[in-house]
């Protein structure tokens, strides 16, 4: 395959343009699917971070105060021209993550892009309340936070720049975002389209570097807000440092959550929501449904249908459009996935199919499906963020939701049946932020994502965004004259 030139103009984009400083330590950009590096980044300095807060700092002030439906205009300008250029972003999108091309070229750029365009509209629609005290009365504007930063994991770069970024600036904040330090490219290309759909300079502006660049974004007097996607442990830091200072927070974290298979379920669909919450992204997705629960009596259909399934995966270069399922993003990730497939064998997990890492470049792990498991085992408790399917069986419906609800995380659940009754009421009863009935992993922008317990706090996308990246300010009006005790 022809592979385009992934190196960007330079590590930065800071004010309203490109910004170098090769002061800063090197991050080396590796496409996943071969091992090579393909470009080279710089981390952000202090003259770089300083330059990012203070222009931040400035650009928010006119821009808070600007007509919030010029606003939502920049917004959609945005979304329309990244969807005029959907192949080229889905391409840098593949050569930074390893995530095949027939995937990017729906998933990544166009939910960026639907996220600029919802949060567009919704701009000139922040509205607040107000309320009688006899003839006093009050009321609440709902105001900006000022500059907030996000940080990003390094499955969907693209996305969660633009998921962040589209409702901090509709409401009128300034954003600073950090991608992981995995994947730098995508979201620099975010910054120059928004630029180029008419956002002042300093209102987006992406800085690169590993966790030291967060923390000290993070710990800046000047910024109001984090948004952090990651992992449990990174997100108990950066909450940590934040909400020391007072700052909001909202944790997009990681999860280890159910899908329920119970018997009268369409196999097909459930397998096809099984696939899509576990092998999509090579498992590379936070809400991904590793611990599949199904129905005893139905427990060897599923195992063998999912295994003939399996046979459609294409592996090849993933800017082949054919291709449909790519490596890790990193190496280190395959090491982690492969010393966990390693813990579930020594504990007696069967492998029903892959567990083994591919002999060629790059980090390639088979799809992988375990079965003959018990809850307490450590691929079933834990977070593997890879290609690993758990199949586990269960009896009644008080036990696979007990079951399903015995984990620290709380990020996600689905569940497969044609009893609409059941449906809703097992659903009420799962604890997590977010989930599918006969359906798995859909998030359009107009829907609240985001998790319970350890898994995060806040919401990201839908209405719900814009009252995380704004307060409210009350405003108590006096109607008649003060009385005073003295
Ligand atoms: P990670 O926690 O290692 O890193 C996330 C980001 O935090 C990176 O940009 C990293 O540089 C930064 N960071 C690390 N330490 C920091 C610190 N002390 N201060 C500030 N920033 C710091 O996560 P990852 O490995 O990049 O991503 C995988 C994890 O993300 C998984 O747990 C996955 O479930 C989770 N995730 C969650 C969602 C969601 O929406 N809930 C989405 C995608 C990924």
């Amino acid at each position: 395959m022809n592979r385009p030139n992934a190196q960007p103009v330079a590590s930065h984009f800071v004010d309203g343009a490109y910004v170098e400083d090769t002061a800063g330590a090197p991050i080396e950009v590796i496409y996943p699917a071969t091992g090579e590096v393909i470009a080279t980044v710089h981390e952000a300095t202090e003259a770089v971070i300083e330059q990012a807060l203070a222009s931040a700092a400035r650009a928010q002030v006119a821009w808070a105060a600007t007509d919030p439906a010029e606003r939502g205009r920049v917004l959609k300008r945005a979304a329309g021209m990244i969807r005029a250029r959907n192949r080229e972003l889905s391409v840098l999108e593949t050569l930074d993550t390893g995530k095949p091309l027939q995937e990017t070229l729906v998933a990544d750029a166009a939910s960026g892009a639907d996220a600029l365009e919802y949060f567009g509209g919704l701009a000139v629609d922040v509205t607040g309340t107000s309320m009688q005290f006899g003839g006093d009365w009050a009321y609440t504007i709902r105001r900006p936070l000022g500059v907030c930063v996000g940080i990003g994991a390094w499955n969907y770069p693209t996305q969660i720049a633009c998921w962040k970024g589209a409702p901090a600036l509709a409401t009128g904040n300034a954003m600073i975002f950090k991608p992981s330090e995995a994947t730098p490219l995508c979201a620099l290309k975010v910054a120059e389209i928004l630029v180029e759909a008419g956002l002042p300079a300093g209102l987006f502006n992406v800085v690169q570097g590993r966790g030291a660049v967060g923390g000290a974004l993070t710990g800046d007097a000047r910024v109001a807000k984090v948004s952090l996607t990651g992992s449990v442990p990174t997100g108990r830091k950066v909450a940590g440092a934040a909400s020391g200072a007072m700052k909001h927070v909202t944790m997009e974290l990681g999860g280890k959550s159910p899908i329920l298979v119970f018997e009268d379920a369409d196999l097909e669909d459930a397998i096809s929501g099984a696939i899509n919450g576990n092998f999509y992204s090579s498992g590379q997705i936070c809400s991904n449904g590793t611990r599949v629960f199904v129905h005893e009596d139905i427990a060897e259909a599923f195992l063998t249908r999912l295994a003939d399934r399996l046979e459609g995966v294409v592996m090849g270069d993933p800017l082949d459009e054919a291709v449909n399922y790519g490596p890790m993003t990193t190496e280190a990730q395959a090491d982690i996935v492969m010393r966990y497939l390693q813990v579930a064998r020594t504990e007696g997990a069967r492998v029903v199919t892959g567990g083994t890492r591919l002999d060629r470049e790059g980090a390639w792990i088979a799809p992988t499906v375990l079965a003959d498991l018990t809850d307490d085992m450590t691929v079933v408790r834990e977070e593997v963020f890879g290609p690993v399917m758990s199949v586990l069986t269960f009896r009644d419906e008080d036990e696979v939701i007990a079951r399903a609800n015995a984990t620290q995380f709380g990020l996600s659940a689905g569940l497969f049946t044609r009893d609409i009754t059941r449906a809703h009421r097992v659903v009420a009863q799962l604890m997590a932020g977010t989930c599918w009935i006969n359906q798995y992993n859909l998030t359009p922008a107009g829907m609240p994502f985001g998790g319970s317990r350890q898994s995060g706090i806040g919401r990201e996308n839908a209405r719900m965004a814009m009252d995380h990246f704004t307060e409210v300010q009350t405003v108590y009006v006096g109607m008649s004259k003060v009385e005073a005790a003295f």
